[in-house]
């Protein structure tokens, strides 16, 4: 049989590392928090430091992960924001990539999960829930900075209107987009390519879009669908007609 090869960190995201093993690449990301696992995933040690596994059959991210996803992923120090983080599956391992200096602002408009993101952030300090509907991203732009990317998970008909309002508010000028999308729930009319092709034209109206990535069989009719919002144009900001954010909001100091 052949040996694991050692931890090696991600090319752009050190705090997820890969690690091959059974011909396959694992995945694990650096722990932000302590034990124990936060939904009975396998944890470990390296040099000193836990480590938890990143598993594609659990987590949308994982998966586009293991099928060659190769958009941005968010990075130790910045912030984020999570729109449906549910109990923190997801969640608990992107604040890990974020790291401790980094900020997770995670969104979850249903009580009973929330209540168990609440404990999660007990854990895990730099996971910051918020009890909201992020079809209102005014409501919690006040507590929410600006942020370096946007993570979606919502399974919502109006899912991609609803990253984008979301975006316009509160994603800095350069920030990283990621939507995990659940065509399934965008209408049975359409079969998923024509749901992914219609939400990839309605992105790409604002986001440089990377390559989508398909979820099956982990996540049936899914896919991964992501890239970076388009800088505003030249001395002069915003083009006309189409307001980047609210008046008043302060520009990312590192997006500047
Ligand atoms: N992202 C989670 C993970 O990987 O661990 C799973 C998320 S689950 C598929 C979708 C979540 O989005 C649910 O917890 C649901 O309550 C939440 N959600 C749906 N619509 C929402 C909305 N408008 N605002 C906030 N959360 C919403």
């Amino acid at each position: 049989m052949r040996r694991a090869t050692p931890f090696a960190p991600a090319p752009g995201s050190p705090r997820l590392l890969l690690r091959e093993r059974r011909e396959r690449t694992e995945l694990w990301t650096e722990a932000a928090g302590p034990p124990p696992a936060v939904y009975g995933e396998r944890w470990s040690t390296v040099d000193g430091r836990p480590v938890r596994a990143f598993e594609p059959a659990r987590s949308k991210l994982a998966a586009g992960l293991a099928r060659g996803w190769e958009a941005p992923l968010p990075a130790p120090g910045e912030r984020w924001l999570y729109l449906g983080a549910a109990s923190g599956t997801t969640a608990s391992h992107l604040a890990d990539l974020l790291g401790p200096e980094g900020r997770l602002y995670a969104v979850e408009k249903s009580v009973r999960p929330f209540a168990r993101l609440l404990a999660l952030a007990e854990r895990w300090p730099n996971l910051l829930p918020v009890l909201a509907d992020a079809r209102s991203p005014e409501a919690y732009a006040g507590p929410v900075p600006l942020v370096d990317g946007v993570y979606a998970d919502i399974a919502q008909p109006d899912q991609v209107e609803i990253v984008l309002a979301n975006a316009r508010l509160l994603l800095a000028d350069g920030g990283a987009v990621v939507v995990a999308l659940k065509t399934s729930t965008m209408g049975r009319e359409r079969g998923a390519p024509e749901h992914l092709r219609r939400a990839e034209e309605a992105l790409s109206a604002e986001l440089r879009l990377e390559r989508s990535v398909r979820l099956d069989p982990q996540f049936r009719s899914h896919y991964l669908v992501g890239g970076r919002m388009a800088r505003t144009a030249g001395p002069g900001g915003a083009p006309p007609g189409a307001p980047r954010r609210a008046p008043g909001r302060r520009p990312h100091p590192r997006a500047r």
